[in-house]
């Protein structure tokens, strides 16, 4: 269903800090780039509280009708230990403490990365590119950019010549910063006296002897540049011009300023039509950072084992939260906050539960198609999810009421209610319906009990009581199975 016709969507354009119409680049087509994980330690809340938002921006994206080519890279080189171009490959680092190979503590993160993703209802991106699947296209793109005479050779290494650059086009038009306050913003940091100009940014950097992770390239055996990878892979797969790219706040600048550079200075176009920003989970008021030691791991969430924690809490209560926030204010995390949000979320899903049992009414006293459109219009403004959430309970109180008697919706008007609710909280937002999971384990509970009586009645030649637990269960549709091992069942 195409229902992006009917549905104008506005997407908050970093580029031009405004919300913008969204108009795609071919009819009906959406391509998404998102920068993925650096995978050299496990994802922490933070990076999910990112991931995840552009998880419901790609949910919806499909739920308008669009076909989306969600494209989400792996960093498994190239990015460095603190985001400029100096220190140790983080991948490369950790393999060197742990005496393991680089490509285990890859496999390791990336393994890890894809079980929360698993846990936490995510979809799958269309493709999931690695940086070390792409050098040849990265040593590709930086000929080209050398081909323009935006990069130069030092002892090996290749840097992109910011100023040069900034002649005809500007660097800076992301992140708002001026090229000449980032002078004094630079630290004369290891290597980068090689570079002409302290803006300058690696292109590709030689590998000193004890560098691990290395590929001969025309200027040295050494690596990629961070930046050049999410350039090669945005327009191999998504082409040179492209809907959205995503990433957290954090990633504007150097990161996103440098791919618009490079992208620019090799098609000759603007790379990105809209680009979103997510702002960062704060923990204990600090920015939630696996550098500083500053946060929760998500499974930790599932099992509780964090003293932070209060108790363990379900994957689809940590949705809720973050989607209780707008992405692009700061999210506070606490134990308290998942507390309230767990309350709110039972009371979601107590009244979704109850959807089925209630039946049409003559007439209807509330306005379902009114109510309809604000969700949709919620979701169209920028993806505003908490908004979104305050229509949904608005929904919530109809169906109390409906169950206290005190309203009613008629045939048509109940179909579609349900349809909708179904549709935001599961498709949209990507919530998940613990309490029918629950219930299932509640009726293998009672299933067990009654196997249990009925072996007493076996046991007191009752065959009569025996004979009528076991029938009345396959009229159920539960079949019982007896065996050596005792008594097993089947639900059809
Ligand atoms: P990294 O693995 O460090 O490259 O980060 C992966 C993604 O998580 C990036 O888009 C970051 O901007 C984002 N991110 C990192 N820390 C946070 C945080 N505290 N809150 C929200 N997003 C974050
Ligand atoms: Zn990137």
């Amino acid at each position: 269903m195409k229902r992006y016709k009917e549905n104008q969507l506005k997407v908050y354009n970093s580029l031009t800090k405004t919300k913008e119409d969204f108009t795609t680049i071919t009819d009906g087509y959406v391509g998404m780039y998102v920068c993925g994980p650096t995978v050299y330690s496990n994802a922490h809340l933070g990076n999910v509280r990112t991931f995840m938002f552009f998880d419901v921006v790609y949910r919806y994206l499909l739920h308008l009708g669009y076909k989306v080519r969600y494209v989400r890279n792996i960093t498994d080189a190239g990015h460095l230990e603190n985001d400029a171009d100096d220190g140790e490959d983080r991948i490369a680092q950790k393999a060197r403490l742990e005496k393991i190979e680089p490509m285990e503590v890859v496999q390791r993160y990336t393994v890890d990365f894809h079980d929360v993703l698993k846990n936490y209802n995510f979809l799958p991106p269309s493709i999931e590119p690695t940086a070390t699947g792409h050098i040849l296209e990265q040593i590709e793109m930086i000929k080209e950019i050398m081909g323009k005479g935006l990069g130069y050779e030092v002892n090996g290494s290749v840097y992109f010549d910011v100023l040069e650059y900034n002649k005809k086009e500007n660097y800076g038009i992301l992140s708002g910063r001026k090229v000449e306050d980032l002078i004094h913003n630079t630290r004369a940091l290891d290597g980068q006296s090689d570079k002409k100009n302290p803006q300058d940014f690696a292109l590709w950097k030689k590998a000193d002897k004890r560098h691990i992770m290395r590929w001969s390239s025309p200027w040295s055996d050494g690596f990629p540049g961070w930046h050049l990878e999410c350039s090669v892979m945005s327009t191999k797969y998504l082409g040179e011009s492209f809907d959205i790219h995503g990433g957290g706040m954090d990633l504007k600048f150097p990161h996103h300023e440098c791919e618009i550079a490079q992208s620019k200075t090799c098609s000759g176009v603007t790379p990105v039509n809209y680009w979103m920003h997510t702002n960062m989970l704060l923990l204990n008021s600090q920015k939630m950072a696996k550098s500083t030691g500053n946060f929760i791991l998500p499974n930790e969430i599932l099992s509780g084992e964090n003293k932070m924690l209060p108790k363990p809490f379900s994957a689809s209560v940590v949705r809720f939260f973050n989607m209780q926030a707008n992405y692009r204010s700061i999210l506070d995390f606490s134990g308290d906050a998942l507390e309230a949000s767990e309350k709110g979320h039972a009371k979601l899903m107590e009244a979704v539960n109850f959807l089925d049992k209630i039946a049409p009414g003559k007439t209807s006293t509330f306005d379902v198609q009114k109510w309809k459109s604000a969700c949709y219009s919620a979701m169209n403004d920028d993806f505003n999810t908490p908004i979104l959430i305050a229509h949904l309970f608005e929904g919530v109180k109809v169906i109390n009421l409906i169950k206290e008697k005190k309203a009613s919706l008629n045939s048509a008007d109940l179909e579609t209610f349900k349809v909708i609710i179904n549709e935001f909280v599961f498709d949209v937002l990507g919530l998940m319906n613990e309490n029918l999971q629950d219930n299932s384990s509640k009726i293998n509970g009672v299933v067990e009990l009654l196997i249990k009586l009925r072996k007493e009645a076996r046991e007191n030649k009752d065959w009569a009581l025996s004979d009528q637990i076991r029938d009345e269960l396959i009229a159920l549709g539960i079949q019982l199975k007896d065996g050596k091992e005792g008594t097993t069942f089947l639900i059809n």
